[in-house]
């Protein structure tokens, strides 16, 4: 018989109870070091005391409105970033599938008013991830995630990631922009070369398109800059983020200039959920700490340690990691066996991670993570590792 929970996941039969910083328990006690934070949202770990009683007091005060009315709160946090990035104007949402949509939607619509509607598609890339939806799986056009869905909604084109020529051999009289990732994440930790952002800025000048960037993921600190493109050194005309945002409350956000912004007039895009009083409320938290002096160097810096420490691993176990990749907090170990098998590995020495494609083991763990955590976090992925070496000396057919 079918669970009554959708059986739509491969779980891991595994529940936790609580969480304190960098860990988290589960319901038989035993303590894990939490290098996944929920796929890389959890970004200031669990319990941090200024989130949650900034959650608790909203809560008690009204929690939602709906955008009937103003929301001070989203004042507020969208004021915040456009303050500190490229951004003109906020859209806050709930995930970062929805906050994708919207961003291709307002790349249509600024096209159409701007006088040519016939410019509707989106050059994506290869090992792309957008999310879920209908449309999104269609821009991240990844054959997995597009089977027995029906129909592939219309309107995305795939090029080689890192690729400029193919990029630009793809633009047509219909391409309305660009979306791309600067560090692809589901697709195995693959960072966008730094120049290549910067060729999509200027192609995308030259030829009057809008560049769309997602920041589902590697945005809100998570590369060591509040948002990554910041490494390029461009800006990008929208973009999504969601996943760490709102350190585990639901929220997404398009972020845009201007020129996109004031494409979506009243009634032409909205949700019911985004932008609550409550989840803004968990978004200004997470400001509140992110924005704070020196932590996003703080970030930057226990990045690069935990960097130095999978360069060792790889040295150290060329037979299971081969090649350390990333930025900031968003972090990958290429592997030499499946990945699977080593989150697997890694979850019974104690330490909670998430494969990615590309055979990667990701490594996100929360902002907040301290050297001393990955101090720790080194030595269990070491005695990961030494499980598969040992195995291997076991049964050396395999
Ligand atoms: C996770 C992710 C998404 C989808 O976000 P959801 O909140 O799951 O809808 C989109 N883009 C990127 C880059 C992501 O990492």
């Amino acid at each position: 018989m079918i669970p009554a929970l959708m059986p739509n996941y491969n779980r891991a039969n595994i529940a936790f109870e609580h969480g304190e910083g960098a860990y988290l328990f589960d319901t038989a006690g035993r303590r894990y070091l939490d290098f996944g934070a929920g796929i890389a949202t959890s970004s200031l770990g669990h319990g941090h005391p200024h989130l949650v009683s900034e959650i608790a007091k909203q809560a008690a005060k009204v929690m939602h409105v709906s955008n009937l009315y103003r929301v001070p709160q989203a004042e507020t946090l969208a004021a915040r970033y456009v303050a500190a990035s490229f951004a003109d104007s906020v859209f806050f949402c709930n995930s970062g599938a929805e906050a994708n949509e919207g961003l291709v939607k307002a790349m249509r619509k600024t096209m159409s008013d701007e006088g040519k509607p016939e410019r509707t598609r989106v050059i994506c890339f290869e090992g792309a991830f957008h999310g879920r939806t209908l449309a999104m799986i269609a821009a991240t056009g990844n054959a997995k995630y597009l089977a027995g869905f029906g129909e592939k909604v219309d309107g995305f084109d795939h090029v080689p990631f890192n690729n400029l020529n193919a990029v630009r051999a793809a633009i047509t009289p219909q391409t309305a922009g660009i979306l791309v990732e600067p560090v692809q994440g589901e697709g195995g930790i693959r960072p966008a070369y730094l120049q290549f952002l910067r060729d999509l800025r200027a192609t995308c000048d030259e030829f009057g398109i809008l560049l769309g960037m997602d920041e589902v993921q590697t945005g809100i600190g998570r590369s060591g800059k509040l948002f990554a493109h910041e490494w390029a050194g461009i800006t990008p005309d929208v973009m999504s983020s969601a996943k760490g945002i709102a350190g585990g409350f639901p929220m997404g956000a398009v972020l845009a200039t201007e020129r996109v912004a004031k494409a979506l007039v009243p009634g032409s895009h909205g949700t019911t959920y985004g932008g609550s009083p409550l989840a803004c409320a968990a978004g200004n938290a997470v400001l509140d700490v992110v924005l704070a002096p020196g932590f996003l160097d703080d970030v930057d810096a226990t990045g690069r340690y935990l960097w130095r420490g999978l360069e060792a691993l790889c040295l150290k176990y060329p037979s299971v990691f081969t090649e350390a990749r990333g930025a900031g907090l968003i972090l990958g170990l290429k592997c030499a066996v499946p990945n699977g098998e080593v989150q697997n590995a890694a979850l019974a020495e104690g330490i909670l991670t998430v494969a990615a494609g590309d055979n990667v083991l990701r490594l996100v763990p929360p902002l907040i993570v301290r050297q001393a955590e990955c101090d720790e976090a080194l030595a269990l992925l070491a005695r990961t590792a030494d499980q598969f070496v040992s195995r291997k000396v076991l049964e050396p057919a395999k």
